[in-house]
């Protein structure tokens, strides 16, 4: 196997993989593998619990907050978080920090009077705005945040706690798809955490939402059922059938967390990981990173080549070498390293020999 960069669907753990290889056709002597279960049955049921409950215990979920296993993606929950928040409420704040929190504002729009109560766009989305700085309205549903920005590599470095600012009564939604589970949050100072699954947690498929109590029951009525979070929690996410397999893999790859030592343990190596990318390209003088030292991304670090003439040699070479989808988004240009938790050190240490090695022979 080649080391994945990839920011999604990214590198699983090896271990998860040769689990659920091991596992294909019958799992742990029920003579069917997981996709070919009842999501009824009390093989899956179990499977699904389980899951539920190592999730609940890894980002300490309190009581009071319900782990809903959901599809569409987060583009689709983009329109469901309205459709499911507004409640009597006309405006819904946005942070915008880059593509993906400029994709949910729009989005919103549709659903709702969208304020934007602060933007990095003006700093090229290289920054993450201070908490003092955000603007909020007088009564909104939420404010909606991307916590980890996978295309510009931006990451809030403090949890948006809007009880700092006065205003601890409205809601905080965050985007974690591309960091959740990297690092410690408390799950408290959200209203509702959501995520796609296929970076940190899993396959493509799964969408993970993380909701406090309080805000269930507030769907517009035109909200489809299967997407009406509280319809949802009350089935305990199988008023219709959820994905399955996708939520077994994840199931896997949590106890797969467990077995490292957890969030705090998985977050330590992770620091780790990229400081070494990063302290290398700040010293190479032949790579540069661009976005404000204190809100660089720990899981997607885009960098540039600061002559990009060699970049198709970069990327020939670099894969060539088994350093795979190092390609920047289309958007940003230059390259991109995903790092996520499934990255051991070791894979960062073998881009780095790479990089190293090419900007002294190209220099
Ligand atoms: N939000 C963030 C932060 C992402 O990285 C992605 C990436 O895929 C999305 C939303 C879109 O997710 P999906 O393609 O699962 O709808």
């Amino acid at each position: 196997r080649v080391w994945n960069f990839s920011a999604g669907p990214a590198a699983l753990p090896e271990e998860v993989l040769q689990q659920a290889a091991a596992e294909m056709l019958d799992w742990q002597g029920e003579g069917v593998g997981v996709m070919e279960m009842s999501h009824r049955g009390k093989a899956f049921t179990t499977i699904a619990q389980a899951a539920e409950a190592d999730l609940r215990e890894l980002l300490a979920v309190p009581e009071n907050y319900r782990i809903l296993f959901m599809q569409g993606g987060a583009i689709a929950h983009n329109a469901l978080i309205p459709m499911n928040l507004m409640g009597d409420r006309k405006v819904a704040d946005y942070v915008v920090t880059g593509a993906w929190s400029t994709k949910s504002q729009k989005e919103a729009s549709r659903y709702a009077t969208v304020n934007i109560a602060a933007s990095s766009e003006s700093s090229g989305f290289t920054t993450v705005p201070a908490l003092s700085d955000w603007k909020l309205s007088a009564d909104p549903a939420y404010v909606f945040t991307c916590t980890n920005e996978t295309i510009g590599g931006v990451e809030y470095p403090f949890e948006p706690d809007l009880a700092c600012i006065g205003r601890g009564e409205v809601p905080v939604v965050a985007d974690m798809s591309s960091h959740i589970l990297s690092r410690a949050i408390d799950v408290s100072k959200y209203g509702l955490i959501f995520g796609g699954a296929q970076k940190n947690i899993g396959p493509a498929g799964l969408t993970i939402v993380i909701v406090r109590d309080d805000m269930l029951g507030r769907a517009m009525p035109h909200c489809p059922s299967a997407f009406d979070y509280k319809t949802v929690a009350d089935n305990a996410s199988m008023y219709n059938t959820p994905p399955t397999y996708a939520i077994y893999i994840a199931g896997l790859v949590f106890q797969w967390l467990k077995r490292q030592g957890g969030v705090a343990a998985i977050e330590a190596q992770n620091v780790a990981k990229a400081k070494l990318l990063y302290d290398f390209i700040d010293a190479s003088g032949f790579y540069q990173n661009r976005i404000d030292p204190a809100c660089r991304s720990r899981m997607n670090v885009p960098f540039f080549l600061h002559d990009e003439t060699h970049n198709e040699a970069f990327l020939a070479e670099s894969s060539a070498a088994g350093l795979a989808q190092l390609k920047g988004h289309k958007a940003v240009g230059g390259m991109r390293a995903s790092i996520y938790n499934a990255m051991p050190l070791a894979g960062v240490h073998a881009l780095v020999d790479f990089m190293r090695d090419f900007a002294a022979r190209k220099a």
